[in-house]
C-alpha cells in the first residue's frame, strides 16, 4: 500500500433549519467508517461534513424565534457538532458556509463563471406562492395551486442570474460513460441519464427575494442561491479560492462524496458542470445511499 496516498472523502453539508434527525446520523456514519478504514489502510484521510446555512427557510426560522439568522444558526451547529461528538464522528474538517474563507470564494467563483460567459442575467419566470415565498414550475403545481399549502398562485417573473447549465448534457453523459463508476448504484446512474436526455434547463443561481445569504460582488440586490454557495463547500472547505489552497492540491478532486439519493442529481449534474465550467477536475465517485 502506498503510504502517500491521499482519500478525501464528504458528507453534504446540512441545512441547519432545525435539529439534526436519524437521515443525518446515517449519512455522517457511512462516511466516517470509510474514513476511519481509509486510515487504517495508511491513507492520508480528509473528512469533511458541514452545514449548509444560507437561504429563505432560515431567515423565516429565525424571525419567528426572534434571533437574527446566524445567531439561529450558531445554536443549531452547536447541535449538530454535540451529535457528532456523540457519535464520535472522526471528521476533520466542519465547513460552515458563513465561514468568511467560503463566502469570500464563492464571490470569487461567481465573478469567474459570470466573465467567463458561464453565468448571464435574465428573468424567472414561474407560478408564484405569495405566503410560501416560493416558484414553481408547472409541473411541480397540484391540480395548479401551490403544491406545499395549496393555495392559489399567480404567474410572476423576478431578475435572476442563470448558469448555462443546458450545454452540460453531451460532456456530462460522455463522462459518465468513460468513468462508469463516477454514479454508485449503478440503478441511479440510469435514472440520472434519462433525466439528462429529457435535456437540462439552465440553472437559476440567484435571488432577490431574501436577503440571507451571499451576494452577488456586483450586483447587491442578488445573493448566490443554493447551487453555488452550497456544493462549492467541498473545494472551498481546502482553501480553494484562499490565499492557502495548500490541502486543495493536495486532497482535490474528492474520492467520494457520501450523498442521500434525492440529492444525487445534484452531485452529478450540477456539480460536475460547474467544475467543467470552472475547469477543475471531478470527484471520483458520488455514492447516492438509499
Ligand atoms: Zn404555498
Amino acid at each position: 500500500m502506498d503510504k502517500n496516498k491521499k482519500f478525501y472523502v464528504t458528507t453534504p453539508i446540512y441545512y441547519p433549519s432545525g435539529i439534526p434527525h436519524v437521515g443525518t446520523s446515517y449519512t455522517t456514519i457511512v462516511a466516517d467508517v470509510v474514513a476511519r478504514f481509509k486510515r487504517l489502510q495508511g491513507y492520508d484521510v480528509m473528512f469533511t461534513t458541514g452545514t449548509d446555512e444560507h437561504g429563505q427557510k432560515i431567515e423565516e426560522k429565525a424571525k419567528k424565534e426572534g434571533k437574527t439568522p446566524k445567531k439561529y444558526v450558531d445554536d443549531i451547529v452547536e447541535k449538530y457538532k454535540s451529535l457528532w461528538s456523540l457519535l464520535n464522528i472522526s471528521y476533520d474538517k466542519f465547513i460552515r458556509t458563513t465561514d468568511k474563507p467560503h463566502e469570500e470564494a464563492v464571490k470569487k467563483i461567481f465573478n469567474e463563471l459570470y466573465d467567463k460567459g458561464e453565468i448571464y442575467k435574465s428573468t424567472y419566470k414561474g407560478w408564484y406562492c405569495t405566503p410560501c415565498e416560493a416558484f414553481f414550475t408547472d409541473t411541480q403545481l397540484k391540480d395548479g395551486k401551490c403544491p406545499d399549502c395549496g393555495r392559489e398562485v399567480n404567474w410572476a417573473e423576478e431578475e435572476a442570474y442563470f448558469f448555462k447549465l443546458s450545454k452540460y448534457g453531451d460532456k456530462l453523459l460522455d463522462y459518465y460513460k468513460k468513468h462508469p463508476r463516477f454514479i454508485c448504484p449503478e440503478g441511479r446512474k440510469n435514472e440520472m441519464i434519462q433525466f439528462i436526455k429529457d435535456g437540462l434547463d439552465d440553472l437559476c443561481v440567484s435571488r432577490t427575494s431574501f436577503k440571507w445569504g451571499i451576494p452577488v460582488d456586483f450586483d447587491k440586490n442578488h445573493v448566490v442561491y443554493v447551487w453555488l454557495d452550497a456544493l462549492t463547500n467541498y473545494i472551498t472547505s481546502q482553501g480553494y479560492g484562499s490565499k492557502d489552497d495548500s490541502n486543495y492540491k493536495k486532497y482535490w478532486p474528492a474520492n467520494i462524496h457520501f450523498v442521500g439519493k434525492e440529492i444525487v442529481r445534484f452531485h452529478v449534474i450540477i456539480w460536475p458542470a460547474i467544475l467543467m465550467a470552472l475547469g477543475l477536475p471531478l470527484p471520483e465517485q458520488v455514492y447516492g445511499h438509499g
